[in-house]
Formats: structure tokens, sequence, C-alpha cells
């Protein structure tokens, strides 16, 4: 799954009430689901990288700020995929 890392003062959850947190066992990083349809909305990775993690998915492309799209890869090594930058790096 693709992710953006934003600056926590760049973040605004909405609707916490309706948002669940929960910590996968031997993590220090808690996900955040919705409470009524369960959709993965991020990953609060201020404990070890001081960033939210948002998942891609979530961004409507054609309204996102062109200073927002993504510029770098991490844990790219890791991919499973393998497969190569959509611009053909
Ligand atoms: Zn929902």
């Amino acid at each position: 799954m693709g992710a953006a890392a934003f600056k926590p003062e760049n973040v605004v959850f909405h609707g916490e009430a309706n948002i669940r947190d929960f910590i996968p066992p031997n993590s220090r990083v808690p996900r955040r689901f919705c409470k009524k349809c369960s959709s993965y909305i991020a990953e609060d990775a201020r404990p070890v990288l001081g960033v939210y993690a948002l998942p891609l998915g979530l961004c409507d492309q054609g309204s996102v700020d062109p200073i927002y799209l993504p510029k770098f890869h991490i844990f790219y090594g890791a991919s499973w995929s393998g497969g190569g930058d959509d611009d053909g790096d």
C-alpha cells in the first residue's frame, strides 16, 4: 500500500469520535481506522518517525496540490513487487 508521510502539524483528523486506534502486537505505531466501516485511515508513526503516514488511496489525486505529490520512496528495496517507478526509473 502506498502511503505519504506528513508532519503532525499538517494533519487534522475530523470526526475523532468515529476513529478507532489499534496498536498491533510488538509495535509502537497505532493504526487508525473508521469505527463505522473499518476503513484504514492512517498510521500514527509519530513515535518512531515523527510523522503521520496516510494511505495514498484516500487522496483524490485530481485535487491534491502538487506540493504534496510523492517525491521520495522509502522501504523501496523491500518492495515485494520489485517494480520500477511510474516514471521509468
Ligand atoms: Zn468509514
